[in-house]
């Protein structure tokens, strides 16, 4: 048994028994881990306040190799994301970053980057306007894929390497291609400029930087397509995200 130390990111939790709680958390150094809180209902438990969805909490716990469920020794609140608790329409997308992203990471796999760019997401939520609250996503959807190794390409085409003119989006080539080469691949379809231009400009700046308003419901429309389709190639579970489909809609 190893005694772990790292930070964590609180994404679900389900009452156990009379007190204990069952906790899943995002952990910096091993990725996905559900551990039991034993008496974390209990009045003044040792655990506080650090386990409320969203919070980013420095935790202790447990753990044996072929056990599914930690045992957590201890954990403090680092950080709480409050706004999300008064926001719906906050709370909707900070869910949808975390449901995206136990759906993109398979299990224990260590990604100190991604760990970060939750935290980024989750910060850039809080503290921007509504309207930019759609740019932010987006830009978590597009690092999380750069840091788990499927980079769309953006900048030159994605089947033959040239730069230039980038007309279409081939999702199963990973990127934008041009017009030569979309003769050959049947399975991409038209972009328009405004929305290439507005892809890298999410791609070039880190999600902190990104709450830049979305340009109207054509091009937000149109981006929300491109982001979806891309994913689906690389995240099994994509469509049967009901946070996701609900920032979809959400107008
Ligand atoms: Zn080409």
């Amino acid at each position: 048994m190893a005694i772990c130390k790292t930070e964590a990111i609180v994404t679900k939790s389900l009452k156990l028994g009379e007190t204990s709680k069952i906790v899943w958390l995002y952990t910096k150094d091993f990725g996905k881990v559900k551990v039991v809180a034993k008496a974390a209902r209990a009045p003044k438990n040792r655990f506080g306040s650090s386990l409320e969805l969203f919070t980013h909490s420095a935790v202790v716990f447990y753990k044996k190799d072929r056990r599914d469920l930690q045992l957590l020794s201890q954990s403090d609140a680092l950080r709480h994301f409050r706004a999300f608790e008064a926001d719906v329409a906050k709370f909707a997308f900070a869910s949808a970053v975390i449901e995206l992203l136990d759906s993109m990471v398979m299990g224990e796999e260590p990604n100190p980057g991604l760990f970060q760019l939750v935290l980024d997401a989750l910060a850039r939520l809080e503290a921007c306007p509504r309207s930019a609250l759609r740019t932010v996503f987006w830009s978590f959807e597009l690092h999380a894929a750069d840091l788990l190794g499927y980079r769309p390409e953006l900048w030159k085409c994605a089947r033959c390497g040239k730069e230039g003119e980038l007309p279409r989006f081939a999702p199963l080539k990973g990127g934008l291609i041009c017009r030569a080469c979309s003769a050959k691949d049947s399975d991409s379809f038209e972009v328009s400029p405004e929305a290439r231009d507005f892809l890298r400009k999410l791609q070039a700046a880190p999600v902190s930087e990104s709450a830049f308003d979305a340009a109207g419901p054509r091009l937000e429309a149109e981006i929300d397509r491109i982001v979806e389709v891309f994913l689906q190639y690389h995240v099994d579970r994509l469509p049967g995200l009901k946070s996701l489909r609900l920032v979809r809609n959400l107008k």
